[in-house]
C-alpha cells in the first residue's frame, strides 16, 4: 500500500519517544534525525524535508512539549499537524461558474488523465451536475475512441470532432454544444505528452484562453515521486494549474509526491485516484491522509 515504508519508519521513530517518560533536546534530535530520513528515502523532495523537519523541530523543542506528562504524543500531534498543513490543511473544493463550468484535465501520457476525466463526471452527476466529456486529445490515435469507451460504460455523453479539428475549435465548440444540451460542467481531456513540450504547453494555454475553465487540473501519477513534482512545477509556471490530481494512490507509492506538491507549486491536491475503476476517486483530505501515514 502507499505510505506503507514511510509510515513505518515513523512510527518505529516514535515509538521510542513514546516510551520515555520525559524527553530532552537529545531525544527530540534523534528523533527528527529519523524523520528527516524517513521522508528523503519516502522521495519528499529535499527542501520541503529541510522545512519540515525545522518547522517540527522548533515546536518541538518548546517547554510545553518538554515538560508535558506525555511528551512523546506531543511530539506526534505535531508531526501530524506539521503534515496535514504540508499536504494543504484543508481539502480543496472545485470551483464553478455560474453558468456552465470548464474544468481543463491536463497532465502527461499515462498519468491516468482521461481515466479520471471519467472518474470526474461520474463523481459530479452523483452531486446532481450534469458533465459533458471532451476528447480534445487528437493526437494520440486510441485517445478519442477510450473516453467514449469510458462514457459509455457511465453513461455520460461524449463531445468529439474526429482528429482533424484543432483542440481549441473542439474545446470552444464543446462548450456550445454543452449549452444546446443542457449540460453544466465540461470536462476536457486534452493530450499529454511523454515529456513536457513547447508545443504542448502553447496548445494547452490556448485551451485554457479560450475557454476560462474553472479549474485546470494537473493529473500526475505519484508513484513517479519526485518528477511528478517536477511536472507539477513546469506545468503550474506555463498555465498556472488550480489543482492537482494524484493518480495511482492505490499502489506502493512512497509517498514523495503526495507530500512534496501543495508545499513546491502552492497549488492544493484536490483528488485521488484509487484504483482503475470508475469509482475509484476520494477527495484529498490532508488531516486524513497525515493520519494514515501515522498510522
Ligand atoms: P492518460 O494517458 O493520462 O489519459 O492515462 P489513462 O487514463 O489512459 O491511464 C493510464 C493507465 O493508468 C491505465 O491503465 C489506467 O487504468 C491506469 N490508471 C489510471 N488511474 C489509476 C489509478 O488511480 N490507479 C491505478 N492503479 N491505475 C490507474
Amino acid at each position: 500500500m502507499a505510505f506503507d515504508s514511510l509510515a513505518e519508519r515513523l512510527q518505529e521513530a516514535f515509538k521510542k519517544l513514546r516510551g520515555k517518560g520525559k524527553l530532552n533536546e537529545s531525544d527530540i534530535k534523534e528523533a527528527m534525525r529519523e524523520v528527516r530520513l524517513a521522508l528523503l528515502e519516502a522521495d519528499v523532495n529535499f527542501k520541503v524535508v529541510k522545512t519540515f523537519v525545522k518547522n517540527v523541530s522548533e515546536k518541538a523543542m518548546g517547554s510545553e512539549v518538554l515538560e508535558s506528562l506525555t511528551p512523546g504524543q506531543q511530539v506526534v500531534k505535531i508531526v501530524n499537524e506539521e503534515l496535514t498543513a504540508l499536504m494543504g490543511g484543508s481539502e480543496a473544493k472545485l470551483n464553478f461558474d455560474s453558468s456552465i463550468t470548464a474544468f481543463m484535465l491536463v497532465g502527461l501520457q499515462g498519468a491516468g488523465k482521461t481515466t479520471m476525466a471519467g472518474k470526474l463526471a461520474l463523481y459530479l452527476r452523483k452531486r446532481n451536475r450534469k458533465p459533458l466529456l471532451v476528447a480534445a486529445d487528437i493526437y494520440r490515435p486510441a485517445a478519442i475512441k477510450q473516453l467514449q469507451i469510458v462514457g459509455k460504460q457511465i453513461d455520460i455523453p461524449v463531445f468529439a470532432m474526429g482528429d482533424n479539428v484543432s483542440p481549441v475549435d473542439i474545446a470552444k465548440a464543446s462548450m456550445e454544444y454543452a449549452r444546446k444540451e443542457g449540460c453544466d460542467v465540461v470536462i476536457i481531456d486534452t493530450a499529454g505528452r511523454l515529456h513536457i513540450d513547447e508545443a504542448l504547453m502553447e496548445e494547452l494555454k490556448n485551451i485554457k484562453s479560450s475557454v476560462r475553465p474553472m479549474e485546470t487540473l494537473l493529473v500526475v501519477d505519484s508513484m513517479t515521486g519526485q518528477d511528478a513534482v517536477n511536472v507539477a512545477e513546469s506545468f503550474n509556471n506555463t498555465l498556472d494549474i488550480t489543482g492537482v490530481i494524484l493518480t495511482k494512490l492505490d499502489g506502493d507509492t512512497r509517498g514523495g509526491a503526495a507530500l512534496s506538491i501543495r508545499e513546491v507549486t502552492g497549488k492544493p491536491i484536490k483528488f485521488s485516484g484509487i484504483g482503475e475503476k470508475m469509482n475509484d476517486l476520494e477527495v484529498f483530505h490532508p488531516e486524513r491522509m497525515a493520519s494514515r501515514i501515522l498510522g
